[in-house]
């Protein structure tokens, strides 16, 4: 097994909006370095990519699209980075917009995008044995390999990222999109809907998704945005495997967004978060416990629970700084309190690598208290810079942070379990007590020191994967 091909609509560093980017732009290096695999990544060309990057690349070659009645221009331009080559589909009309998601026409964008993956496949010079799609972006790219098999015994996979996000649109728009007959509508159909991520999972060969727990939980209705009766059907097919991150790029000792560099030195850790505060006009006291929020604002990222006892959190001697973009309502509501609390709380309304990067490193605890988590990057870049995850046990945060027991000295971060605002508050409180308590707090530091989730181990098993899904045609 040697050539797979990844397809999805956002990598690191061309173009992120959340983990999803991370995974795609660190999984294919770790595949090839470990694992021996070609594996290589196409997403669309979309102007809000930066033009140093654009400059970089070489055009190959233009074909057309045929998006139902309507005939679509698609070029196809490469790039080698890092040993790993990227294909982007550029098309004047859908991706020549500001950001990259977000309009009335997104469904079709993407199910664009996966006709003409499946399209440029025959002017590529690679052959991909696996074609490894990933979330409902994708989803129509796995179905249409699976119905028009553009190439002889290639194989699918479907990666759900996030099931809660699914492309749907209006039934009518099968007709509209495709030009094959309607007999592949039950496939592509969910209450009486079109849904690409449905489709996907009809179609793949394989479905993962990025943690064992979220495996588990997406097939009980509270998880699973309405799926779980495909998912059980499928059951046989689908496996978690739990996400990585890149260990070079999240550094705290190299990384070049942190002003003062270290590797676990909490003295060091202490100057980066008073230059911080001094940043943000801040009182500046090391020894001040500072929580930070980084995160799309979002339901999805437990901050109604946050909202609902913030207030009572903040009479602690605490600093608060909430990095993120997304609902207005959250949005407001972060605004507002940064008023309120003007010597404590800071919110940065933005997307900003950098900004996080710096927050990662100054912070004492990561506050991720999520309503569902597929499987949470931000907790483990948090570990990686020696910050203390407060999680809710959902997801991937379950499956990568253990409460810590001053009795056992296990653990490496906080936890609760239900989605109650209370729970969040004790153990926030919980958190605050063995940050002043030092022995509880070094056995507690030891422990994150220890936390490591590098790609090594899973990229293994999706190489095990690939190797049984063609093991698996043979028989
Ligand atoms: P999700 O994929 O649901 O957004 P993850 O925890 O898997 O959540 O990944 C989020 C990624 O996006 C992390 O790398 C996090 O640092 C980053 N991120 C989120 N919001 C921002 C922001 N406002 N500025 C910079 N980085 C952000």
């Amino acid at each position: 097994m040697k050539n797979v091909l990844f397809v999805a609509s956002e990598c690191t560093p061309f173009i992120k909006t959340g983990g999803l980017a991370d995974v795609i732009g660190s999984l294919p290096q770790a595949l090839k370095q470990n694992e021996k695999i070609d594996a290589r990544v196409i997403l669309p060309l979309y102007d809000e990519i930066d033009e140093a990057w654009k400059n970089q690349m070489e055009y190959h070659m233009s074909f057309d699209v045929q998006v139902g009645w309507r005939s679509q221009e698609a070029s196809i331009y490469t790039l080698k980075y890092n040993r790993i080559m990227y294909y982007f589909i550029a098309n004047t009309y859908y991706f020549t917009r500001k950001g990259i998601y977000g309009y009335y026409d997104d469904g079709e964008r993407f199910v664009f995008f996966s006709q003409a993956v499946i399209e440029a496949l025959a002017h590529l010079d690679f052959k991909p044995e696996i074609l490894h799609a990933h979330d409902w972006q994708a989803g129509m790219a796995v179905a249409l390999a699976n119905i028009k098999q553009p190439i002889e015994n290639m194989k699918t996979i479907f990666t759900i990222h996030n099931i809660k996000y699914q492309g749907i649109m209006p039934l009518e728009t099968f007709d509209d999109f495709f030009q094959f007959s309607r007999e592949h509508i039950g496939g592509m159909e969910w209450n009486g809907m079109l849904n690409c991520l449905k489709s996907g999972l009809f179609h793949a060969d394989k479905i993962t998704t990025v943690s064992p727990t979220y495996a588990e939980e997406i097939k009980d209705p509270y998880y699973s945005e309405g799926l779980h009766p495909i998912l059980e059907e499928k059951s046989n097919d689908l496996i978690g495997i739990l996400n990585g991150i890149d260990m070079k790029e999240y550094n705290p000792l190299t990384d070049p967004q942190v002003p003062i560099r270290y590797r676990s030195s909490r003295a060091r850790k202490k100057e980066n978060k008073v230059l911080l505060q001094e940043k943000l006009g801040l009182p500046k006291d090391g020894d001040i416990p500072m929580f930070t929020i980084i995160t799309r604002l979002v339901e999805q990222k437990g901050l109604h629970l946050v909202q609902h006892i913030l207030d009572e959190f903040m009479e602690a001697e605490v600093q608060f700084v909430v990095l993120g973009t997304g609902d207005p309502e959250f949005e407001a509501y972060f605004a507002d309190a940064a008023h309120r609390y003007p010597d404590k709380l800071v919110t940065l309304l933005t997307f900003d690598e950098g900004l996080a990067r710096q927050l990662y490193a100054s912070a004492d605890f990561f506050v991720m208290p999520s309503k569902f988590e597929p499987c949470g990057l931000a907790q483990l870049i948090s570990l990686q810079y020696k910050t203390v995850p407060i999680v809710r046990e959902t997801g991937g945060l379950k499956d990568t942070v253990q409460s810590y027991n001053e009795f056992t000295s296990e653990g490496n971060g906080f936890s609760f379990q239900s989605y109650n605002a209370h729970d969040l508050l004790s153990v926030l409180h919980l958190a605050l007590a063995t940050y002043h308590h030092p022995e509880n707090w070094a056995k507690l530091m030891k422990n994150v020191n220890k936390s490591q989730f590098s790609w090594k181990e899973s990229a293994g098993e999706y190489a095990k994967l690939y190797g049984q899904i063609k093991a698996e045609a043979l028989v």
